[in-house]
């Protein structure tokens, strides 16, 4: 079987910044990848150049069977027509840091107004799927919420309801907690794990390394637009093989023992024993090391 998203040679520069350069990587059908990496590497270009919110320079993204990119022979760049990529954006769902959420609307109009204007789907279906979503992640009670009466945590579930209103076969998640008080990070990471556990492809771009550790099939580590290092939860985030990946997971631990005691109780992600697990195995200077 295919993998649902195949990138090779990925590149994307903004005048003389070349942010990629050269990204390969493909993910297969229910896998959840984490993308970490240090401020700048290029995470959220490349996510966006998944679903065409950024274009690509080079190289080529195909996803679920349609070519999304391609690079021709003469070096020019070939991407969807419009209705492709309309398609395209339908079957990839989006979170972004930032709660974007329409502000004039209620939750559940946020979840309801794509269904509803961009598929089709009658007000009373598109309603009763909105329903359903906010009770999957917690927030049956909120429906007639207006963003602005909404936590920053609950902000974010409900975005991530209203990506999978459309049904998505794929969902790109950047950042999602890091605008949240840490104390709401829990709610929203336990919500991208049932979802990963229903059998969601997801790609996740973290700094939420017990997340990454816990969730993810796979880990890729990328530093200056390319992919650094790749490979199982355990081998990345246990005993990473390149010496930037140390780094950075050292820098990582350095600021993470103050945050996992605050969260201690927050729920089974955020007091899992993997940054202390992760701290044992990273520590690669050897003294902890059996
Ligand atoms: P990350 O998500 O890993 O922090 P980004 O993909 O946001 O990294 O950014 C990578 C680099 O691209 C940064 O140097 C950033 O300043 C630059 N960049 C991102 N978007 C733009 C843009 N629209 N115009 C110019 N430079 C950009
Ligand atoms: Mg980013």
């Amino acid at each position: 079987m295919s993998s649902l998203v195949q990138v090779s040679g990925l590149r994307k520069s903004y005048g003389s910044l070349e942010v990629l350069k050269g990204v390969d990587f493909e993910v297969d059908r229910g896998e959840v990848v984490a993308i970490i990496g240090p401020s700048g590497s290029g995470k959220t270009t490349m996510l966006r150049c998944i679903n065409l919110l950024e274009r690509p320079s080079g190289g080529r993204i195909e996803v679920d069977g349609n070519v999304v990119c391609e690079e021709q022979d003469d070096g020019t760049m070939r991407f969807a027509d419009k209705r492709s990529i309309r398609e395209i954006r339908e079957e990839v769902g989006m979170v972004f840091q930032r709660f974007n959420l329409f502000p004039h609307m209620t939750a559940l109009a946020n979840i309801t107004e794509a269904p509803h204007y961009v598929k089709g789907l009658s007000k009373s279906d598109a309603n009763a799927r909105a329903l359903e979503l906010l009770d999957s992640v917690g927030l049956a009670a909120k429906a007639d919420a207006y963003p602005l009466q909404l936590s920053g945590g609950q902000q974010q579930r409900v975005a991530i309801a209203r990506a999978l209103a459309m049904d998505p076969a794929l969902m790109l998640f950047d950042e999602v907690t890091s605008s949240v008080d840490p104390e709401l990070a829990g709610e929203i990471l336990l919500v991208m794990k049932e979802l990963a556990e229903g059998g969601m492809t997801m790609l996740v771009v973290t700094h939420e390394m017990s997340f990454a550790a816990e969730v993810a099939d796979r880990v890729m580590f990328i530093d200056h637009g390319l992919v650094v290092e790749e490979g199982s939860a355990a081998e990345v985030l246990r005993s990473p093989k390149n010496g930037r990946t140390q780094a950075f997971l050292r820098a990582v631990l350095e600021r993470a023992p103050m945050a996992a005691e605050d969260e201690a109780d927050t729920g089974p992600i955020a007091d899992s024993h993997s940054q202390e697990i992760l701290r044992s195995h990273i520590d690669t200077d050897g003294r902890d090391d059996g």
